[in-house]
């Protein structure tokens, strides 16, 4: 089988601004697309890069007082960068001050200059320098862009002109050859409405500013930033070059091509671009994907309102697979989507912590514990109806996640992986492994449900790969399963005996209140990264005889304490498993709990209100880091809470209907 050629590109990015969270996103979604397909065994090629040209450049440097290379060389190193923070699994980065570059602009300035689809000619309009458009004066807002809102001026220029107006007819007759060329498909027909009211000829030179490609021919003008940077794409693939290879590159990677971006210029790829390459006597791109905008508190993000979120703070705090998954799955593709602390905080620990960490963390410890680390065999025919459902959701959940990455519905793909961490986690919770272990007769149901306990999170790990590729990584090195593609991809394959790695802690939650976050983005300063320590209990009693430390208030009543002390008392719900009273105790019951990541043991001093059977079943809320206690010989790891009035009997607090492992506050 040969491997089928991919050519994915983000647009270049414009080095006016610095890397933000903007284009943090669409280069993971892009990332994201392009390791899926390397996945499914495609021959990949990904591009990204900056777009350096244009009077805003120029302008900004002068501004700094440096050259304006010097200028582009130091914003343009950022976003590489960013694509080392970010993982980003990019085969080239390509700038558009490079002399290949130039090349290949000029090579398709002068094929289009032969069609006869470029003259010369004068233009007198509004034009934006924050955005380097001329705006129509229909178009205007209070005089002002309507895209930036900043001022437009005059400006009248001899300008060479593409002749956009030829090419409505055959820019309709292309749409409708490829309805699935833009997605999504809102957006589409948007465009197709664009174009059905009339194009207008399009200026593609300038002789105002110098920083640019020159036109071939008549170097006092230089390319209009769109005609020069769109051709990048092509650039890649050695389009007007000599280099021996190009004809091959060019054959195989063009026109199936994937353009990503956001949806602001959306218009320049699916109008200007198709015509500009139908005129060089090229084919146009296979396929567009416009995203929508990341809003913070409702706003668009923007340098000018200052509410940027730069993806360094984040990374630094929630690591970079957490964000790298925040921003994939809380995006559905084309829509706008809030970028807000709560939301990735919620995100980290519910979906990572919580779902994804704690099930793995118990699969793993559970294996060490009763099967001394190594995949046990299943023997054959034990399988019930529910492995059985547990493997078919996991060979379903695979064509759905690989069916979602096809049309680059990547949070739909993580939503359907979520679903699947979800059944293991209920498998395992119906199953209950720790009551299995106690008895050598239930020891091959133990086999079977660790099996498909690992086996179903060795599928996990391979569909959760594009996203979070460091995870997966991780989660193999507990499993001690290679790597593996997507091409072979099934469930109950894994292999017995396979012997697992140390348990380590995947996504320790992150206690911090949403203020420290924000704190935190607003100095743009890393917050330390969170510890996985456990947090020593703060919650000492006081008494009237003890000691008022130095300055404390005098105040009367309990003592006050911020929210961020009440946090670090992990509460958890726990289920009693198992109860036995003590021997020669007449208080205290030893309970064996589940609290959501496994089995702990903890003695509590409540036999005189409840006999240890009726304990059994009941679920109780703990306090899970409390340091550990040897109570008659016991150790006790954390606390059951009850309340009792003066002189009565304890009551244990329940709460029915709450998963083992789920926080209370
Ligand atoms: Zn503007």
């Amino acid at each position: 089988m040969t491997a089928q050629p991919f050519y994915i590109t983000t647009p270049i990015y414009y080095i006016n601004a610095r890397p933000h969270i903007g284009h943090a996103y669409t280069t993971i979604v892009a990332d994201a697309i392009a390791r899926s397909r390397r996945l499914l065994g495609d021959d990949v090629l990904f591009l990204t890069g900056t777009d350096e040209h244009g009077q805003k450049v120029e302008r900004a440097a002068q501004k700094a007082g440096i050259e304006v290379t010097a200028f582009a060389d130091e914003v343009s190193s950022a976003f590489r960068q960013m694509c080392v923070d970010l993982g980003i699994s990019n085969d080239d980065f390509i700038r558009t001050t490079e002399p290949r570059h130039h090349r290949a602009a000029q090579e398709i300035w002068r094929r289009v200059m032969a069609a006869g689809d470029i003259y010369k000619g004068h233009y007198e309009g509004w034009y934006c320098t924050v955005d380097e458009v001329f705006v129509p004066e229909t178009q205007l807002v209070d005089g002002a862009c309507p895209t930036c809102g900043g001022k437009v001026e005059r400006l009248q220029e001899e300008s060479y002109y593409f002749r956009l107006s030829r090419y409505q007819d055959r820019l309709l007759e292309f749409y409708r050859q490829l309805p699935d060329f833009l997605q999504p498909d809102f957006r589409f027909n948007e465009i197709r409405t664009f174009v059905e009211g009339g194009l207008q000829d399009l200026s593609v030179s300038r002789t105002s500013f110098t920083w640019g490609i020159p036109v071939p021919d008549d170097p006092r003008h230089v390319m209009y930033v769109w005609f020069d940077a769109l051709t990048n794409y092509l650039t890649e693939l050695g389009f007007g070059s000599d280099d021996p290879g190009a004809s091959d590159r060019m054959s195989r990677y063009w026109p199936g091509v994937t353009h990503l971006m956001a949806k602001e210029i959306t218009r320049q790829h699916a109008v200007y671009w198709p015509a500009f390459l139908m005129a060089a006597g090229l084919t146009p791109p296979r396929r567009i994907v416009a995203h929508g905008f990341w809003l913070m508190g409702g706003a668009k993000m923007s340098k000018s309102v200052g509410n940027v979120a730069r993806y360094q703070d984040y990374v630094g705090v929630f690591g970079l697979d957490a964000v790298r998954y925040f921003l994939l799955r809380e995006m559905p593709l084309g829509q706008d989507a809030n970028f807000a602390d709560e939301a990735i905080l919620t995100r980290f620990n519910a979906d990572l912590a919580n779902d994804l960490g704690n099930v793995i963390s118990r699969t793993v410890t559970m294996l060490h514990r009763y099967r001394d680390g190594v995949v046990p065999e299943v023997a054959p025919g034990t399988r019930t109806a529910l492995d059985t459902a547990l493997v078919e959701a996991a060979a379903t959940t695979i064509a759905s996640v690989r069916a979602s990455y096809d049309t680059f519905q990547m949070s739909v793909a993580l939503q359907q992986t979520w679903e699947l961490i979800g059944l293991l986690n209920k498998y395992i919770v119906e199953r209950e492994p720790w009551k299995l272990a106690k008895s050598p007769a239930s020891a091959a149901v133990l086999d079977l449900t660790l099996y498909h306990a690992a086996d179903t999170l060795r599928v996990i790990a391979a569909l959760i790969e594009p996203v979070m590729p460091q995870s997966t990584v991780r989660i193999r090195a507990m499993l001690g399963t290679p790597a593996e593609s997507w091409t072979g991809l099934a469930p109950a394959s894994l292999q017995a005996g396979t012997r697992l790695g140390p348990v380590e802690p995947l996504f320790p939650r992150i206690e911090r209140t949403t203020e420290e976050l924000r704190a935190m983005s607003d100095t743009s300063t890393p917050a330390p990264v969170p510890t996985t320590e456990p947090v020593a209990p703060v919650h000492v009693p006081v008494t009237a005889e003890a000691p008022a430390a130095p300055g404390a208030s005098v105040t009367a009543g309990p003592e006050l304490i911020s929210y961020d002390d009440f946090m670090k008392v992990d509460l958890r719900v726990a289920r009693v498993l198992r109860a036995e009273q003590v021997p020669k105790s007449k208080k205290l019951v030893k309970l064996a709990v589940d609290d959501g990541s496994g089995e702990r043991t903890i003695v509590a001093g409540i036999a005189e209100a409840y006999q240890p059977e009726q304990l059994v079943g009941r679920t109780v809320v703990i306090v899970a880091n409390l340091k550990p206690a040897k109570l008659m010989g016991i150790e006790s790891n954390g606390m059951i809470l009850a309340g009792s009035a003066e002189g009565a009997l304890p009551t244990l607090i329940t709460v029915d209907g709450v998963p083992p492992g789920a926080r209370v506050r």
